[in-house]
């Protein structure tokens, strides 16, 4: 094993991972007459009691637009409520919603039968190329919204390699998930997941390099 502490083969690379679809509830719809996948419609609906105030995230059927309204809080103080919040619900502020749509353990406060959608648009940016020969890759993850996608489906799409060899490359100590939790590989990705691969006996090592860069598109 070489020093791992030997950054000048190291290729260092940012992931942003962005999901492409909100996770869609589904519920019993009146007016379809069963369960069905409901959307969020970009929209909130804020209700003053008083000097209380409800707000809701406002969802839609997918077949017949029968609207549902996702709680947000219910019968709080003005006083209670952080600014940014009440700002962005009277602003129908659209990167707020976006978080909001995809909290998917707050929504299961309204339903425990949730369609998460795996696919995910990633980013890559070279923070730090390597001096010399490369050799070793770490691969950092900003994952500013909930996801459900798996880190092994994550590496396999984005690096062009197999989840077996995923797997025999962490058996060998080569790949490591720098995340604190055990098969941290099955599990879902999470901001500030770092990876680290070394990849000295990997005959593909600057195809691998090259897609995590972004030089290369995966196959
Ligand atoms: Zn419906």
């Amino acid at each position: 094993m070489e020093e791992p502490d030997d950054m000048s083969h190291t290729l260092t690379v940012l992931w942003t991972i962005e999901p492409q679809a909100a996770p869609r509830p589904w519920l019993a719809c009146s007016r379809c007459r069963g369960a069905r996948p409901f959307e969020c419609s970009g929209k909130t609906r804020l209700n003053a009691n008083g000097r209380r105030l409800d707000a809701w995230l406002i969802y839609r059927c997918a077949d017949c637009d029968d609207t549902w309204n996702r709680p947000i809080f219910e019968r709080q103080y003005v006083r209670d409520i952080a600014p940014d919040t009440l700002d962005a619900l009277q602003n129908n502020d659209p990167g707020w919603i976006r978080r909001v749509s995809f909290d998917v353990e707050d929504l299961r406060r309204s339903t425990d039968r949730i369609e998460e959608f795996a696919d995910c648009h990633v980013t890559r940016r070279v923070v730090a190329p390597p001096r010399d020969v490369c050799t070793h890759l770490e691969i950092v993850l900003e994952v500013p919204l909930a996801v459900s996608m798996r880190a092994d489906r994550l590496l396999s799409a984005e690096l062009g390699l197999s989840r077996n060899r995923l797997v025999r490359l962490e058996e060998a100590g080569r790949l490591t998930l720098l995340s604190g939790s055990r098969k941290a590989l099955q599990r879902p990705i999470r901001d500030g997941l770092r990876v680290a691969l070394d990849l000295s006996d990997e005959g593909d090592r600057g195809e691998i390099a090259d897609r995590a860069g972004g030089i290369l598109q995966p196959a």
